[in-house]
């Protein structure tokens, strides 16, 4: 479904500002939206795992 968000997110070397994916392809240019820097890196969405207690 458009519109959704996958999840990931991508983190400002800078600022550290994280934006999701969708929000950086959205705009012209791979930057950071808060300071405009070009370099970021992937964040990893936080995984659940469902542990059983044994
Ligand atoms: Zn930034």
């Amino acid at each position: 479904m458009a519109g959704e968000k996958s999840g990931i997110q991508y983190q400002c070397f800078r600022c550290g500002k994280k934006v999701y994916y969708e929000e950086l392809t959205a705009m012209p240019e791979l930057k950071c939206p808060e300071c405009g820097y070009k370099i970021l890196k992937k964040v990893r969405p936080p995984i659940v795992k469902h542990v059983k207690a044994r």
